[in-house]
């Protein structure tokens, strides 16, 4: 193999002592590709690029990538992990309720911890993890839908009855 001094992933993963394998960067590939996708989703994107791979090799090379900050691993409450490999920032995250759509909202301040805390409790505090919640505008429109909708059915029920 070359050994040029890039950018890629398999260059990232070397400045970092991680061991380069054929997983680890169609891992990398997959969460590029699909920004806050969910394990699952990366487990797909990883068969689809490299065929045949177990669920367990594909969450070690999750964690192990996290461990590194090569990803970055989101736990949104009540969601599924969600890996993304924009590490190098403060950026949130605004989080739909309904479909877990999860789009990244740059960091107010544009550094660490871009909140301040009223009382820090004596904690030198570094960082401040921000999730907005909300519902997307898929689901807005959604939810209009079945407004009408529902509405319609209900005029229909009456007609009938
Ligand atoms: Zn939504
Ligand atoms: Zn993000």
């Amino acid at each position: 193999m070359l050994d040029e001094v890039g950018s890629g992933p398999a260059d990232a993963l070397r400045r970092r002592g991680v061991q380069v394998t054929a997983q680890r960067l169609a891992v990398m590939r997959a969460v590029s590709s699909r920004p806050h996708g969910t394990a699952d989703e990366i487990e797909e994107l990883v068969r689809a690029d490299i065929g045949a791979v177990s669920r367990q090799a594909v969450y070690d090379a999750l964690g192990i990538l996290a461990e590194n900050n090569l990803i970055r691993r989101i736990q949104p409450a009540r969601s599924p992990a969600r890996y993304e490999d924009r590490v190098d920032d403060n950026h949130h995250h605004v989080v739909c309720r309904t479909c877990g759509r999860t789009v990244d909202v740059d960091c107010a301040v544009g550094h660490r911890p871009c909140l301040k805390a009223a009382d820090d409790h004596g904690f030198i505090i570094d960082e401040a993890e921000v999730v907005y919640w909300g519902s997307c505008p898929a689901c807005q429109r959604a939810a209009r839908r079945r407004g009408n909708g529902s509405a319609r059915t209900e005029n229909m029920n009456r007609k009938r009855t």
